[in-house]
């Protein structure tokens, strides 16, 4: 794990312990693998290992968290039944007691205190276990509700921890921080793109946001079809996409960025509200190689200030030229 710069959490062990184990012969494969391409397990490779091969078979937390709300749920209508039932016994008392009353207070001779006192004993007993169930019942539904908040924090951080981002279902910009500052700190070779969509703004205002967004999913779809041979692709923040490039120049990456920028020029997307079919998609793009003393804020600078010519210089083309 030192050798691989992976660090010690408890999912990495887990993941290394299966490979030394070698238990999951698909796991050691896939290792090996990335091991080839660059000499360090990025963050977001570890994770998906570890959700395909390890947490499966582990309680991973989403599956918890669906075992204890299902568990909530029994728990609190179980006390549901037991209060109904409590209650409607208690309403049944209530009920003969006065009725036994009305009856006593409406024959000939008044009621002695023999009469009644069976009637008043049995209500007070009544009454008596009822505050019991009720007292029990306030005290689960309390554990509940304390249940229900602890669930919800639970619930908060495994969407906040969740890699991908929902609308293109490419790694999200808090995998690219993970893996970048990993490559950074590993002085790992590589090269980094960044692109952004050419006058999106105009899209949405013409075409309205959800086609906007129609066109950020068919874009991604093209970077998800580049990610060969240990490219990532992320979406950096709103129309802006960025590709990790490991073992690559500048050289080699510009062209990457070059091919990409043509398939994207003759993207054709379809409105499936009016069937107009929409092309002239353009984007620009920023390359930056790693350099010795680079950091992550360093690296993506070099790229943004890239991309930031790309766009002065007329848009649609990959800097530096
Ligand atoms: P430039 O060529 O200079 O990049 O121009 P631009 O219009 O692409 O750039 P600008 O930053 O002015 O506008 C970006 C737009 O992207 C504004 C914002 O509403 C839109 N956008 C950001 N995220 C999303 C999204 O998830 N869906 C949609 N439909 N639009 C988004
Ligand atoms: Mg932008
Ligand atoms: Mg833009």
């Amino acid at each position: 794990m030192v050798k691989h710069h992976v660090p010690a959490t408890p999912a990495n062990y887990a993941l290394w312990y299966t490979y030394v184990d070698q238990t999951i012969p698909e796991l050691n494969a896939e290792v090996d693998a990335i091991l080839k391409d660059f000499d360090i397990l990025p963050p977001v490779n570890i994770n998906t290992l570890y959700r395909n091969h390890i947490a499966g078979k582990a309680e991973v937390s989403l599956h918890e968290l669906k075992h204890n709300m299902e568990a909530l749920v029994t728990e609190v209508s179980s006390s549901m039944t037991d209060a109904i039932s409590d209650t409607s016994q208690f309403s049944k008392v209530l009920e003969q007691s006065f009725d036994g009353l009305s009856s006593s207070l409406g024959s000939e001779r008044n009621p002695t205190l023999d009469d009644v006192m069976p009637m008043i004993k049995r209500l007070v007993d009544e009454a008596s276990d009822i505050r019991h169930s009720t007292d029990f019942i306030h005290g689960q539904l309390q554990n509940a509700s304390d249940e229900i908040t602890r669930l919800k924090a639970q619930l908060a951080k495994v969407q906040c921890n969740a890699m991908f981002d929902s609308l293109t279902s490419l790694y999200n910009r808090g995998a690219f921080d993970a893996d970048m500052t990993m490559f950074c700190d590993a002085k790992q070779p590589m090269s980094l793109i960044l692109l952004d969509i050419d006058h999106f703004k105009k899209f949405n205002d013409e075409l309205g946001h959800l086609f906007g967004d129609t066109i950020l999913k068919g874009i991604s779809q093209r970077l998800k079809q580049a990610c060969r041979g240990g490219i990532t692709a992320y979406r950096f923040g709103g129309e802006e996409f960025a590709l990790i490039v490991p073992n690559k120049s500048l050289r080699v990456a510009r062209q990457m960025a070059d091919a990409l920028r043509l398939t994207i020029e003759k993207m054709t997307i379809k409105d499936r509200k009016n069937g107009t079919t929409v092309g002239n998609i353009t984007a620009s793009f920023g390359v930056a190689e790693f350099v010795t003393g680079d950091s992550y804020t360093s690296l993506v600078d070099r790229a943004d200030q890239q991309l930031y010519d790309a766009k002065r210089s007329g848009r649609n083309r990959v800097m530096p030229f």
